[in-house]
């Protein structure tokens, strides 16, 4: 045990990597380490990294400066799925002292202790196929929301994507075990648990992603539903394909289960998806948005897209504006193609050239703040819970209804980490709602 031993952690990336970041700085405080914020002068700053980021390179460079600026003498470690992609290439950058690779990084105690008499950066990194374990996880720092991973990596190879080979084979863990960490999540006093993975409608292989089990997402959400203590289930990004009308169904009758999907599309074209390799074409996306709509007019729903993916030509581009502008969709995350090493994509011609890739963006950025602007217009007039985090924006608070409108109310004290009934009555040029507490107001705790 390293008693006094401080230690900081920065997250790039998803929602996977917070709960994954949060899961470390348990383990190591139950080792006798004490967590520090980032800005903070610790004896060990951890950064657990991220290959989607653009430039994780040099996003990884200016982190590691920075925690030597705060403090010199301190280790820099670095962990997550960039590490694993390009263990060498991070060990090469001035300050590091030790890169660990997706397997290693759930036992980064045992790593620190050794590392107090080692000087040169070293790599601990296995190969991927070798990830035969499933590490439980979940964020816990922030009062109202947490992330609790249920399932990880991925077995789909979509051409353009490098995460089946940062995080290994998709597995998760029983369901049983599931709702062990589940409860855990549910003392922390959490209103609402967001799902995580990285193809979390997979859920249901064995925990060395070997064989599929007799369970699969939706007994998941059916078994995690009556679990009292949380008020609010949120289920992230699930692959078009694997939203089935079951999940649907069952999150409209809900209580307790979210109206709002994230449901990646990336090409409106079916040319371009097949290329991409992914496993629906546009038939069915539209058949998933429009089943959701009709038993659930008020389900928000968030689209992922990429633009500029090589072959994308004007007219196809066009397809997916046209196509995503016909969709009843309410917000989109836009992201430009960026070449990935060892991805089949690379072998894909002809590229399209950075202006145009940037110039996509920008429109789509633009239907994507249409989009979100008509879907909350809708709702003025209306009542909805808000659940307040614990921002005080000078003298603004802010929070979510349960469909994902972001409201803002004066701030109270009173309200944060509670769900009120909010009536929306303005829409703000500034991204949210403006909201009060409705005539009738309801409070749970
Ligand atoms: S589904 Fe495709 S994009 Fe998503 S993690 Fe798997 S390979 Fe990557």
């Amino acid at each position: 045990m390293f008693y006094n031993r401080k230690v900081a952690l920065h997250t790039l990336g998803c929602k996977l990597n917070f709960s994954e970041t949060s899961a470390i700085a348990r383990t190591l405080v139950d080792e006798g380490y004490q967590k520090v914020d980032f800005g903070e002068v610790a004896d060990y700053y951890i950064i657990n990294t991220c290959s989607v980021t653009q430039n994780a390179d040099k996003e990884t460079r200016q982190i590691v400066k920075t925690a030597k600026r705060t403090n010199p003498e301190a280790k820099v470690v670095v962990v997550g799925c960039y590490a694993q992609l390009k263990p060498e290439e991070i060990a090469g950058i001035n300050g590091v002292n030790l890169v660990l690779g997706a397997n290693e990084k759930f036992k980064i105690h045992t790593y620190l202790e050794q590392l107090e008499t080692d000087i040169a950066a070293k790599v601990i990194s296995g190969a991927i196929d070798d990830v035969g374990f499933y590490a439980d996880a979940y964020s816990h720092g922030e009062r109202t929301r947490s992330f609790l991973k249920v399932q990880d990596g991925c077995d789909y190879f979509c051409s353009f994507c490098t995460i089946p080979m940062a995080r290994g084979k998709s597995r998760s863990n029983s369901i049983e075990k599931t709702l062990e960490v589940a409860r855990k999540v549910a003392a922390t006093g959490v209103k609402e648990v967001v799902l995580t993975g990285v193809n979390i409608g997979d859920f249901g292989k064995t925990t060395d992603g070997l064989e599929r089990t007799e369970e699969d997402f939706f007994a998941l959400i059916r078994a995690l539903e009556p679990l009292e203590a949380v008020n609010r289930w949120r289920i992230s990004s699930i692959e078009p394909n694997l939203l089935t009308n079951d999940i649907i169904d069952f999150v409209a009758q809900s209580p307790t289960f979210t109206p709002h999907f994230h449901i990646p599309l990336q090409s409106g074209s079916d040319k371009i998806l097949k290329l991409m390799r992914r496993k629906y074409l546009t038939k069915l996306y539209r058949e998933r948005v429009e089943n959701i709509k009709a038993v659930m007019p008020h389900a928000c729903i968030g689209v992922d897209v990429i633009v500029g993916f090589p072959g994308e030509t004007e007219e196809q581009f066009l397809e997916t504006y046209n196509f995503i502008n016909s969709l009843d969709v309410s917000y989109l995350h836009v992201f430009t193609y960026s070449e990935r090493a060892n991805t089949r994509a690379l072998n894909i011609e002809p590229i399209v050239s950075q202006a145009v890739r940037k110039e996509r963006n920008k429109m789509l950025r633009i239907l994507s703040e249409k989009k979100k602007r008509h879907f909350y217009e809708q709702h003025l007039g209306t009542e909805r819970t808000v659940l307040f985090e614990a921002e005080n924006d000078n003298g603004i608070m802010y929070g979510f209804t349960d469909n994902y409108i972001k409201v803002a109310v004066p701030y109270r004290e009173d309200w944060v980490n509670t769900l009120r009934t909010i009536y929306l009555f303005e829409f703000s040029t500034f991204g949210y709602v403006k909201g009060e507490a409705a005539a009738a107001m309801s409070l749970s705790t």
